[in-house]
């Protein structure tokens, strides 16, 4: 069997390091073909110089590597295309990460996507690429591996609703005010799970569950009223899909993010791995659930209405999130003025035109502009 050439563009990130992690575990089908990273020159050399790929590429210009690397953005899209790369593990973060996803699907390349803001800014133009170009997404993201693992093959016509869990976060029972008032350190520390700084305040916010409920409109092709969220503080059943029928499946195991990296690359196969995290229903016992606090989080609520807004609704609240969290995590606005950030650039630009992608990125910018001039 030919090994499956894999390219994974940020590599240096939380789920970069998860990818190389269960790709050491893996060499028997799959080689590193390509690694690419923003800045973190040092990290990404002594990957390269443990998995030999045959491409390695650094998007800020000016750092100190070696002269064989490739430098600046064009990287990215450089890496996807390459003929020994058959699948793309898109782990960088933000809106960054559109252009080589639609690259490697107009390209016919299986994407691992992690990159949730992809689908978010431009779904209908990343799900045309992925019909035309013949490629295919597999979702990374836990509740959207669950999602597909419980689908199995079933058209959406056999499926009654989505419920995607949230572990509701640092402040999920803390009242509005002194969450509207916490500190970097309370919204990084997540009770349940270890990720990028950005992810971590999207979290925090419930922002990430908005994207995610864009996300899987777009994976599985299900109006919004079909996808609920539901708080579920152990994270340990990762979503469940009710059929028509009334039955419910939901997939469960332990809050690692290696079973759904390693299932986006051999799906729909499964592949035995003994170094996944063993799975003790007593252990993690007691599972419990919890309706959302809407009104204490509004940044949910804010970027499902962007959905089903369409056009490009969605990418301002992608952007106007972005540029939010940046300015939050620099210490520069409160937690609060997050969903405040969002609700002025949707208020001003929700009806900004969509469609191609220049009109998408656009609107992206203008709501990145009115954010920073703003609340900067
Ligand atoms: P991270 O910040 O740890 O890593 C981000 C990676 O992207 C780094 O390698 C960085 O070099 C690269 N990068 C950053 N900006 C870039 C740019 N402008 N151009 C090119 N590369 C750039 O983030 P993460 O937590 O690994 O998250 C990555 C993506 O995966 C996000 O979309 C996040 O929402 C999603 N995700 C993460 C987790 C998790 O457990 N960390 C879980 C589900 C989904
Ligand atoms: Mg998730």
């Amino acid at each position: 069997m030919r090994r499956r050439g894999i390219a994974i563009l940020g590599s240096t990130g939380s789920i970069g390091t998860t990818a190389l992690r269960v790709l050491a575990r893996h060499s028997d089908r799959f080689t590193v073909a390509a690694l690419t990273a923003f800045e973190n020159a040092a990290l990404l050399e002594e990957q390269a110089a443990f998995y030999k790929p045959s491409f390695v590429g650094v998007v800020r210009n000016g750092s100190v590597h070696p002269a064989n690397w490739r430098e600046g953005e064009a990287c990215l899209v450089e890496a996807v295309r390459r003929d020994d790369v058959d699948i793309v593990i898109n782990a960088i973060v933000g809106a960054a990460g559109l252009e080589a996803t639609l690259a490697a699907l107009a390209a016919g390349k299986r994407v691992a996507l992690a990159n949730k803001e992809t689908l978010v800014v431009a779904g209908e133009l990343v799900t045309a690429a992925c019909r035309q170009g013949g490629g295919e997404i597999v979702p990374v993201d836990s509740e959207h591996s669950a999602i597909l693992q419980c689908i199995a093959g079933r058209t959406s016509a056999d499926i009654k609703r989505l419920v995607l869990t949230a572990s509701g976060g640092p402040f999920r029972d803390w009242p509005a005010d002194r969450i509207a008032s916490a500190t970097v350190k309370d919204a990084l520390n997540h009770p349940t799970w270890r990720m990028g700084r950005k992810i971590s305040i999207d979290s925090a916010t419930l922002a990430n569950k908005a994207l995610e409920v864009i996300e899987a409109h777009f994976l599985f092709g299900l109006p919004y009223e079909k996808i609920e969220v539901v708080v579920h503080p152990q994270s340990v059943v990762h979503s469940m899909v009710e059929f028509v029928d009334g039955s419910v499946l939901a997939q469960m195991g332990v809050p690692s993010m290696e079973l759904p990296v390693l299932y986006a690359l051999t799906h729909p196969d499964r592949v035995a791995d003994s170094a996944m995290p063993a799975f003790d229903p007593v252990a993690l016992s007691p599972l419990t659930f919890e309706r959302v606090r809407t009104e204490d989080f509004p940044a949910l609520q804010l970027g499902i209405e962007a959905g089903r807004a369409g056009g490009a609704a969605a990418a301002v609240f992608n952007a106007a999130n972005e540029e939010a969290v940046a300015l939050f995590l620099a210490g520069r606005t409160t937690m609060g003025d997050i969903p405040r950030a969002i609700s002025l650039a949707l208020t001003k630009l929700a009806g900004a035109p969509g469609g191609a992608l220049d009109a998408l990125l656009a609107a992206d910018q203008e709501a990145r502009r009115l954010v920073r001039a703003t609340f900067a």
